[in-house]
């Protein structure tokens, strides 16, 4: 299958799960995850409608940006674990931050932000510029997981509502690895009622949930933002 046939397939899952769920297919935007895939494939993503990537290591982002340069409302999203050094790289290329987990890294991201111009931010930033922030949570409570704990997270949405070069967009989460699918589901409806605890979607538009494995019991729980890599562009090296 091309990666435009993949596309179709995977827009008519969501789109199964949305209807099944009462949910409009809109309600749900695909981030095709694109990382160890060459930027050829990603062109062939956009050719098929596809503008939302999500990136997960810095040095591959950058290089993508650049050989895509010529796509300017092509979108990458961040969505690997952020290292504080790479802040400053990562938001000169990915507008939409889904891996934010703690303090001193809400800090890093409010001041180098600060200090790109509006008009050198990236595609997906907000209308009025401002970098839009997913905060991760280990819902699964996992020891080698990144990810804020539940408890903190009250403080962290707080540091990001004081930046005015960040607007707060909602959380994300990566489920433990369970053999079935719906092994998942419970982790994402623990992400939906954090979110209903620290101001529901007024607050907390963005639920960023769900992978190929298990995108349609996150698009049952409420996902607005699925991250899918194999689906689209196979299966990766490891
Ligand atoms: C790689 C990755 C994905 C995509 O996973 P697939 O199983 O290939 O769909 C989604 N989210 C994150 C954070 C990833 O690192």
């Amino acid at each position: 299958m091309t990666v435009a046939e993949r596309l179709h397939a995977v827009h008519a899952r969501i789109a199964a799960a949305a209807a099944a769920a009462g949910r409009a297919p809109s309600s749900v935007r695909l981030v095709a995850v694109s990382k160890t895939k060459p930027a050829s494939m990603i062109r062939e993503a956009y050719a098929a409608g596809q503008r939302d990537f999500g990136e997960n290591y810095v040095q591959e982002l950058e290089a993508k940006a650049l050989d895509l340069a010529d796509l300017p409302d092509l979108r990458f999203h961040a969505i690997g674990h952020l290292q504080r050094n790479k802040v400053k790289a990562v938001i000169r290329r990915a507008g939409i931050l889904h891996t934010l987990d703690s303090l001193r890294l809400i800090r890093e991201l409010a001041t180098r932000a600060a200090l790109v111009p509006t008009s050198q931010r990236p595609a997906g930033v907000a209308p009025d510029g401002r970098y839009r922030v997913l905060l991760e949570v280990n819902v699964g409570g996992e020891a080698q997981k990144s990810g804020c704990t539940p408890d903190e997270l009250g403080a962290l949405l707080a540091e990001v509502e004081q930046s005015d070069a960040l607007v707060l967009s909602g959380l994300m989460t990566v489920p433990p690895h369970t053999d079935a699918p719906a092994g998942a589901r419970p982790y994402f409806d623990r992400l939906v009622q954090l979110r209903d605890r620290h101001g529901g979607a007024a607050r907390l538009p963005e639920l960023s949930m769900g992978m190929t494995q298990d995108l349609e019991q996150a698009v049952a729980s409420g996902a607005t933002l699925v991250r899918v890599g194999t689906a689209i562009f196979g299966e990766r090296e490891r």
